[in-house]
């Protein structure tokens, strides 16, 4: 049939808004929405149709395409992810998991009223950071503490604050970026502060901070090389050596710390990451980390050290527009009471210190009950495999993991075409190519979500026929 007159022959929208189901639609959505549907389901059969194509256009085949569209459409699109990347603080992944304890007190502290900013033994106005301060002294015997909504914000208001209109000496090893958006030159200009760049990229010696100190000087600033390794001839001062030459001369010091760690990682082996508590004992005045790094809580910016800083952060007009709301504090707050428990039960309790450390052996035994699931399997070649695991986020970088991965060699489509169909499963599973193989990095995998990786390879990809 000539194709104007199959054109012709598409329902109009107002004829489809007559028909049952339509009215059913209206009075659940709003019209607008409704008539979008309709009319991007019609513009796809239009389009289908000039191709040459010869889609089914019967009212009915189009009214269950809308309901399909309303229902996508009606779903929340942000939505919960099976991470089989291995990759433990995955910043498009939503970097840290909370567990059950933090999840419990978000949803009693945010269903009703709260004592945000209420004092309850005063019966007066009160202050937010209330609630983390002591823990947090606890945590890093800080002298002071206050939590804005995430570590960019604490960097930004902490120069603003400490050094608009002076001068910040940064190592030129420093000048770092960190997930594109964050730089810290271009940090340095928007708060107002003058950077003096002192040594080179892989040497910076006490006396280049020395040379640089200025009548304008208002702070030294280190910066934690969170995502790279400088290896070879390399040399950086000592941050107690900083602190000693800040102290002396009269200037602020301040460490952007990036990640954060609230526990001694030694015996587990790393020793590239001191905890806050040993940056403080180091004299630093002027702590920042994330809260959804290595620390294992909810989006958030944590900065501690001497009160003749922080009260200066309190004061400035950009904490308003930087503060942390309720639903991140009382994540923040049940996240850093876990910590209040031994170095081992945080480890237990906190999912991105239980994922990091968790032993071999438990991420085999998981890749081995993947793998046992899926004996159907016909349209892939799987086996379980060594293989290495990354922290991601910018935290122990360079540190590997040795993993446990189950590889996926599919038969009759492309390891890409294989990951697009594990995208649009529910929940969609995302894992890592490598060597022309699916690689399901049981690192991040959950025990409660195996099942559904299983199913989501063999019936919603299609490798089981
Ligand atoms: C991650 C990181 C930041 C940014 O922290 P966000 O919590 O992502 O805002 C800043 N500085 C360093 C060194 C970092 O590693």
């Amino acid at each position: 049939m000539d194709i104007n007159n199959t054109l012709r022959l598409i329902p109009s929208v107002d004829n489809l808004l007559k028909m049952p189901q339509a009215h059913g639609w209206l009075r659940v959505y709003r019209r607008r929405l409704v008539v979008r549907a309709i009319g991007d389901i019609l513009d796809a059969r239009r389009g289908d149709i000039l191709q040459g194509g010869t889609p089914d256009i019967s009212p009915e085949c189009i009214l269950s395409d809308v309901a399909d569209k309303l229902a996508a459409i009606t779903n929340c699109q942000l939505k919960p992810v099976i991470n089989a990347t291995g990759i433990v603080i995955h910043t498009n992944l939503g970097r840290a998991p909370l567990c059950a304890d933090v999840l419990n007190n978000v949803v009693a502290v945010s269903e009703g009223y709260s004592n945000l900013e209420y004092d309850l033994d005063a019966g007066s106005r009160g202050k937010r950071y209330v609630h983390v301060h002591q823990h947090l002294l606890e945590l890093t015997t800080a002298e002071d503490a206050m939590v804005v909504n995430n570590n960019a914000a604490a960097v930004f208001l902490s120069l603003s604050a400490l050094a608009k209109g002076k001068e910040v000496i940064v190592s030129r090893g420093e000048l770092v970026e960190i997930g594109g958006s964050f730089r810290v030159p271009e940090i340095m200009a928007q708060s107002g502060c003058i950077l003096r760049e002192v040594g080179t990229t892989n040497k910076t010696h006490l006396a280049d901070y020395e040379d640089a100190l200025t009548q304008d000087t208002a702070l030294i600033l280190k910066v934690h090389k969170s995502n790279f390794r400088v290896t070879g001839f390399t040399e950086e001062v000592d941050v107690e050596v900083l602190s000693g030459l800040a102290r002396r001369r009269g200037v602020g010091i301040m460490y952007d710390l990036g990640s954060g760690c609230l526990v001694d990682l030694r015996p587990l082996g790393v020793h590239t990451e001191p905890s806050v508590a040993e940056i403080i004992q180091k004299g630093v005045g002027v702590v920042t980390f994330s809260g959804d790094k290595l620390l294992g809580g909810p989006q958030s910016g944590v900065i501690v050290g001497e009160t003749r800083y922080v009260e200066r952060l309190r004061q400035h007009p950009l904490s308003r527009a930087v503060r942390i709301d309720k639903l991140t504090l009382a994540a923040l707050e049940a996240t850093l009471i876990q910590y209040l428990g031994t170095p081992e039960a945080a480890i237990e309790n906190i999912p991105v210190l239980r994922m990091l450390f968790q032993p071999l052996e438990t991420i085999r035994s998981r890749a081995d009950r993947l793998a046992s699931s899926l004996k159907g399997m016909t349209e892939a070649e799987v086996e379980v495999a060594g293989d290495v695991s990354q922290v991601g986020g910018g935290a122990l970088p360079g540190l590997e993991l040795p993993t446990c991965v189950l590889r996926v060699r599919p038969l009759s489509m492309t390891v890409q075409q294989l990951q697009r169909r594990l995208s649009r499963a529910t929940p969609p599973v995302v894992g890592r190519i490598k060597d022309n193989h699916l690689l399901l990095d049981l690192r991040t995998i959950k025990d409660s979500e195996i099942e559904y990786v299983s199913n989501a390879l063999e019936t919603q990809a299609g490798l089981r026929s």
